[in-house]
């Protein structure tokens, strides 16, 4: 299996690795370690380069299966064995970091103050919305609620990433926010993202290390979507 560096170091942005396996239907490598993030819980895949030699591989896509992580490149595909060196396009990449806690950030926001769990979310580079079960909404808690996550964001809490044997994580309550992530039975250790103080979940994403590297957020517009269902929609401030 792979090394996803991606999992335990989110600021490593380029890695030496080896060909394991190339795909020459879908045009895709399979490499034995990397630091592209095949995408999931929401964020999207990472884009980059792999270098062969002087030759430069343009990565527009990655996926993860049984496999590993396959990286899907334009070029001539080495082979087997083939030494490449892989280079993330980290401006994205780290803006798509600093989204993602910011909404890790926002879910403990509204934890806090309604109990209403998360059931879905999506990113974009700098942009992001999350999905509420939030019956007890009212337009006027949009200002502050934009205030208390800055506060929060601005007070430097640390980003821990850790791992829990799946029974753990099975009887701890706090985990259980995320309505949608059921998490598949063969699971036997849960990835678990803390924002100390503020916020913990189950999630394979890639965060900052401290929240004030998020900066200032926005609260750009809270949907209405049915019943109860709320959809708040964030975007970093720069
Ligand atoms: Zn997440």
């Amino acid at each position: 299996m792979a090394e996803k560096i991606y999992s335990t170091d989110a600021y490593e942005r380029s890695m030496a690795a080896a060909v394991v396996d190339r795909d020459e239907t879908d045009r895709r490598l399979l490499l034995d370690r990397t630091v592209f993030y095949p995408g999931g819980g929401g964020q999207p895949h990472d884009v980059g380069s792999l270098w062969v030699g002087d030759d430069r591989l343009e990565v527009s896509r990655v996926t993860a299966d049984r496999a590993g992580v396959w990286h899907w490149v334009d070029g001539s595909l080495p082979a087997a064995g083939t030494a490449v060196r892989g280079e993330l396009d980290w401006e994205r990449r780290y803006t798509l970091m600093r989204t993602h806690t910011a909404m890790h950030a926002l879910c403990g926001v509204v934890w806090e103050r309604y109990q209403s769990p998360v059931t879905g979310g999506n990113m974009t580079p700098g942009e992001g919305r999350l999905d509420f079960d939030l019956p007890d909404w009212d337009a006027a808690h949009k200002f502050p609620m934009e205030e208390e996550l800055n506060t929060h964001l601005a007070k430097a809490l640390e980003v821990t990433v850790g791992f829990l044997p799946r029974e753990e994580a099975d009887a701890d309550p706090s985990l259980i926010r995320t309505k949608v992530s059921l998490l598949p039975p063969e699971l036997t250790e849960v990835r678990v993202i803390d924002i100390v103080g503020l916020d913990r979940q189950a999630d394979g994403g890639t965060h900052v290390h401290r929240t004030d590297e998020v900066g200032a957020v926005e609260i750009v517009k809270v949907e209405s979507k049915g019943k109860g269902f709320r959809r708040i929609r964030l975007a970093l401030a720069e």
